[in-house]
């Protein structure tokens, strides 16, 4: 049987701008050994050819195959919802993309979706407009729902804020693609082909990687080099079949494989 792994980036590959110690080295050793990968990422900001730039930069080649962001779960999961549906858009060019790359035209008024993802480029103006279409029948879907970071000279608000801010004004709960969603656990193992009993989850995070991949009966591998402490693990009522201090501790093959 192949065995492959999903990967979290924030936290697990990267901080911020900074490489995680050994993460070049794991992801090259991955590649030599043929091991099918994909990055996860919830951030719909960015395309996955951005997304592969900015891992360049930090020393780690990859390619577009190696990348499944929150955006492309969103575009194949409301292209499948509705082929040649219609979205209003609070996002940015990885989403855009996405929508479009799935038959979804972005329009202005009277759309079946709004959607939002991670940016900074749309106005209060604009999410009032929002507002207006959900309240007026349009479906609000949101790509994640991860928290802010809650750190001084972060590079966003945390999507959970301005899901939030919708929410509040419309009163309609957000529909929510990317992880922990099944919407995504499920299109990203499909992306790599891989069988759920094929498929690891690495990530930083309890509440999107691990109870993401816990659902999903996929194996799952906690890293403790981003947002999880090893302190706060007994508050959850589920638990990761792995925790490494970070990837460069990880050795294969794994011990269920
Ligand atoms: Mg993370």
């Amino acid at each position: 049987m192949k065995q492959g792994l999903l990967i979290d980036m924030d936290g697990v590959i990267y901080s911020g701008e900074e490489l995680i110690n050994g993460a070049d080295n794991f992801i090259k050793n991955l590649i030599d050994k043929d091991i099918p990968f994909a990055f996860m990422t919830n951030n719909s900001q960015r395309t996955s050819l951005e997304v592969v730039r900015k891992l360049k930069r930090l020393s780690i080649t990859v390619e577009t195959k190696h990348v499944y962001t929150s955006a492309m779960a969103t575009g194949k999961f409301l292209g499948d919802q509705s082929p040649n549906g219609t979205a209003y858009v609070l996002g940015e060019g990885g989403l855009l993309t996405s929508l479009h790359e799935n038959g979804i035209t972005l329009v202005d008024s009277d759309p079946e979706f709004v959607v939002l993802g991670e940016g900074r480029n749309f106005t209060l103006e604009m999410v009032q407009r929002a507002v207006d279409m959900i309240l007026a029948g349009a479906k609000f879907i949101t790509t994640n729902r991860d928290p802010s970071p809650k750190k001084p000279g972060w590079n966003n608000l945390g999507i959970a804020a301005t899901t939030a801010m919708i929410e509040e004004a419309t009163g309609r709960k957000a529909f929510v693609t990317g992880k922990p969603s099944p919407v995504m656990m499920r299109s990203a193992r499909k992306f790599l082909g891989l069988e759920t009993a094929e498929t690891t989850v690495i990530g930083d995070t309890m509440e999107t990687d691990i109870q993401g991949g816990v659902q999903m009966g996929y194996k799952t591998i906690l890293v403790l080099s981003g947002i999880a402490s090893k302190d706060t693990l007994s508050n959850y009522a589920f638990k990761p079949d792995m925790i490494a201090s970070s990837v460069d501790k990880i050795s294969f093959p794994l011990k269920w494989w």
